[in-house]
């Protein structure tokens, strides 16, 4: 068995990875809240998942991979304060919560599928799972965590020693640094497991409780869900950098409450994808889809080679110029796997050149140069390919399927080629000239090759 190595928040440090039973790795991602469309910064979080699932099952593990969807509970604010991003969504484009959930799902999942992610084992949404968190609440405040205020059943972190280990939270400083109102909230980081409707208005998402009529808190969504499917203790919970400090650090306190247990034995977070330097968030109102990329004429894949270009845990700044270098990288590697014609068997010394890159805690980028120099050596193009066909289980990039695009030639741009073909048999080599000139001016250029004139499209 090769030795993985990877990254873990909580302890942060890079460890070794063995999982808690043979052969098998429970894994959670904290998914969408689907009150609005995934930008692309939200995508390179999940790449980045696709990425670490892909290596664990290249080193022989079945991955059990729960990604949950929110679509109740997550407040506009981290504070436990202001609207649900679900109601709020659905206000904006005047349809229900409901509605708007079950839409951006879809989305979400398309998106997914054109970056080529692979499906979790289990899609998991929080309205689906009510239930499992009122009992969740119900073991915390068994277990004395709890108080009430007019507005929700809080979490008390001043009865936890260890809150907030995850985000080496500073609580005497936020204690006294808490500027904000902290309303009927005891310490600044307590957060809400359930809240009331507001008496004076009518909720679209609301259950009734052993507390009073509401809705679940955020975090005790992730908690019910990845323990239900995970158990107390897995393998690897994973997210964005944004939610180390209060989200994760929650998820952690509520299992700790309940069950004794920090949750999983890794946490990993990816880091944030720029926009000009500043992180791109959705409630910031100004992002880009997939699909933004996509009417601009990227192929999404050529989104996935981009992020894969930085590692994980450094920050990616996305520009138009940098995506269009992705694109051209992708086109040629493409191009050229295409080339080697058919696949051979791989070469076991560069496949373990390639996955102690990746099991060198994802090292994508010197992974990716390992691929460059398999391109340049000069081992036999069938064994080439067939390497190049292992590395893509974890590139993911469709290599196999890869044909270059037909291209359809204007009959215009045909007949001319036909008339210059005409003027150089009869040596007119200045109007041979002038129509390949002609030619270029319309957009396609011509190569004179051993088996004849070949048209193509310029590329831009
Ligand atoms: P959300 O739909 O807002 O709950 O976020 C979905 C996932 O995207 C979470 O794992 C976030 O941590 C992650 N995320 C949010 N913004 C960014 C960003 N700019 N870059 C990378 N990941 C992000
Ligand atoms: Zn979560």
């Amino acid at each position: 068995m090769r030795v993985l190595q990877l990254y873990d928040t909580y302890t942060r440090s890079i460890r070794q990875f063995q999982s808690l039973q043979p052969g098998q790795v429970g894994m959670y991602a904290c998914g969408p809240t689907v009150y609005d469309y995934a930008h692309i910064g939200n995508l390179r979080t999940y790449i980045f998942e696709d990425i670490l699932r892909r290596t664990l099952e290249f080193n022989g593990y079945k991955v059990k991979h729960v990604v949950n969807i929110t679509d109740v509970g997550h407040l506009v604010s981290d504070a436990d304060t202001g609207e649900d991003k679900m109601e709020k969504g659905a206000k904006k484009v005047g349809r229900t919560a409901w509605e708007i959930a079950a839409m951006f799902t879809q989305a979400f999942k398309e998106d997914i599928k054109h970056l080529n992610i692979k499906e979790p084992t289990i899609w998991c949404r929080a309205t689906d799972h009510i239930v499992d968190m009122l009992q969740f609440i119900e073991c915390i405040e068994r277990n004395g965590y709890t108080y009430h205020t007019s507005d929700g059943i809080y979490f008390d972190t001043s009865k936890q020693p260890d809150y907030g280990y995850l985000g080496r939270l500073d609580i005497e400083g936020l204690q006294a640094g808490a500027r904000v109102d902290l309303g009927e909230k005891k310490h600044p980081t307590d957060f809400a497991l359930w809240k009331f409707s507001p008496k004076d208005q009518h909720r679209q998402m609301e259950w009734d409780s052993p507390w009073g009529i509401g809705f679940p808190g955020w975090h005790i969504e992730c908690s019910a869900m990845s323990v239900k499917y995970l158990g107390k203790f897995f393998d690897i919970h994973c997210g964005g950098e944004d939610h180390i400090t209060v989200h994760h650090t929650n998820e952690i306190a509520q299992t700790e409450a309940c069950y004794g247990t920090h949750l999983a034995n890794f946490w990993m977070h990816g880091h944030f994808l720029q926009l000009d330097a500043e992180k791109m968030s959705k409630s910031a109102g100004e992002f880009l889809r997939l699909q933004s990329l996509i009417d601009r004429g990227y192929d999404p894949l050529a989104y996935r080679f981009f992020c894969m270009s930085a590692h994980y845990r450094a920050k990616l700044n996305f520009t138009w110029e940098s995506l269009d270098g992705a694109a051209v990288s992708l086109d040629r590697l493409r191009n050229l796997v295409y080339e080697l014609g058919e696949a051979g068997e791989p070469d076991p010394e560069w496949i373990d050149r390639f996955i102690s890159e990746m099991n060198d805690d994802l090292n994508m980028p010197r992974a990716l140069a390992v691929v460059w120099e398999l391109l340049k050596s000069d081992i036999p193009a069938k064994v080439k390919k067939g390497t190049i066909l292992v590395y893509d289980q974890i590139l993911g990039l469709g290599l196999a399927d890869y044909r270059p695009p037909v291209e359809s030639i204007p009959d215009e741009i045909i007949a001319l080629a036909n008339q210059r073909q005409m003027a150089r048999s009869e040596k007119n080599w200045a109007l041979a000239d002038s129509i390949r000139m002609e030619i270029n001016q319309k957009g396609y250029e011509i190569e004179d090759t051993p088996q004849g004139p070949k048209i193509k499209r310029k590329r831009r």
